[in-house]
């Protein structure tokens, strides 16, 4: 279930809502209408179908066969695919749109070398085929562990972590990235080891093969061995130098993160943000605390609440200038009156306000 109206300004009162079923297990019942399939499954479940109990469906149930899909190439010569052509693995944590734009961004980059050397073969974009497949492999890797990991709640406690940790990481490589990028150029080099989760940050993969290939072995129902496998997993957890309070704390039985990560210690020269060496130098390079703080600060004011309402306002202003503007362009094209109007009700945004 994904909320839409979750935060006090939201504007859409819907919320989605989806039941996802393994096939193996479930065939689809289709001997009933989509509607009564999830609900004679969501009956098993008292808390949700109270839950669900006054909800509306705002437009058509619909049921479909397997989700997923993969490709095992995403480029040739003159083609390439966007993220969602290549593959579908599992809607769990929401990585789709993250991983839609990073594609887009590398694939536009790519285009627009292209477009200068005339270069459109495989070879110029095999960029985006290594990163899109890379978070194909990282999403299996995290939805399968995940679903095991479900069968036994110890399992799952260690296995959370590895999820958050990495989701974490990839943030923070981001949101960071965002602010120490001189250019396009400098800020997709900065990205290109992304895998999705990690924040490209070598030591997170070791951690997380080495966890992935412990999930994947244990029998989930054999109490002893998960007690053996989460053994495991804390030692190896315990290695990994650059584990904040927050998910020690969840390690220690602590059932959620808190809802301010900003902690203190976060800045301990020893083990917080600014720490050891090696992660220092791959998140915040050579970038001091003050022009990280600088830039971060003119971010927050830029898209703040007040910049954005006025950024709005000024759009509706914005939006009568172009349409002078295609009207006084037109005029020049000799267009006539009805062609102007279907050109300025396409949206005011995407067109150039100068
Ligand atoms: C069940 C589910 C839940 C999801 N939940 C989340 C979530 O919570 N968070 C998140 O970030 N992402 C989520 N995603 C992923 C997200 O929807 C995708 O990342 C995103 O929609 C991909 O955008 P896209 O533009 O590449 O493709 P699409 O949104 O699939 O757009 C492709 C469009 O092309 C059209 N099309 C296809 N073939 C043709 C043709 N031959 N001619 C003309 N048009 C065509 C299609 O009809 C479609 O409108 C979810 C996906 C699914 C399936």
């Amino acid at each position: 279930m994904i909320p839409f109206n979750n935060h006090p300004r939201a504007t859409n009162p819907l919320c989605s809502v989806g039941l996802q079923l393994d096939p193996r297990i479930y065939p689809a019942r289709l001997d009933l209408s989509p509607e009564e399939e999830f609900y004679s499954f969501i009956h098993q479940f008292p808390d949700i179908e109270k839950q669900l109990s006054g909800a509306q469906a705002t437009r058509a149930w619909t049921r479909t066969d397997r989700l997923q899909y993969s490709a095992q190439h995403v480029v040739g010569d003159r083609f390439a695919l966007l993220a969602h052509a290549v593959g579908f693995i599992d809607p769990l944590y929401s990585k789709g749109l993250y991983v839609t734009h990073m594609s887009i961004m590398v694939a536009a980059d790519l285009i627009l070398k292209a477009h200068e050397t005339g270069d459109y073969s495989a070879a110029a974009f095999a960029p985006l085929e290594t990163l899109t497949l890379r978070y194909m492999h990282m999403h299996d890797q995290l939805v399968a562990g995940s679903f095991k990991a479900w069968s036994h709640y110890k399992l799952w406690q260690v296995y959370s972590v590895l999820w958050l940790l990495g989701a974490y990481l990839e943030y923070l490589k981001l949101t960071v990235t965002r602010l120490r990028a001189t250019n396009r150029a400098d800020y997709l080099a900065q990205l290109s080891e992304l895998q999705l989760a990690g924040g490209g940050f070598a030591p997170f993969f070791v951690l997380q093969e080495k966890i992935d290939a412990l999930i994947d072995a244990v029998n989930p129902d054999d109490e002893a061995e998960i007690d053996r496998t989460v053994a495991e997993i804390r030692t190896i957890f315990s290695s990994f130098n650059w584990l904040s309070s927050a998910f020690r704390d969840l390690l220690a039985g602590k059932n959620h993160l808190p809802n301010n990560k900003l902690r203190v210690n976060l800045l301990n020269q020893t083990d917080g943000f600014f720490g050891d060496g090696i992660y220092r130098e791959h998140f915040f390079g050579d970038a001091s605390t003050f022009s990280l703080v600088k830039k971060a600060l003119s971010e927050q004011a830029r898209y703040s609440v007040f910049a954005l309402d006025r950024q709005r306002s000024t759009h509706a202003r914005l939006a009568m200038q172009t349409t002078r503007h295609t009207d006084t362009t037109e005029r020049a094209n000799g267009h006539s009156s009805q062609n102007r109007e279907s050109t300025t009700s396409s949206p005011a945004g995407l067109v150039s306000p100068q």
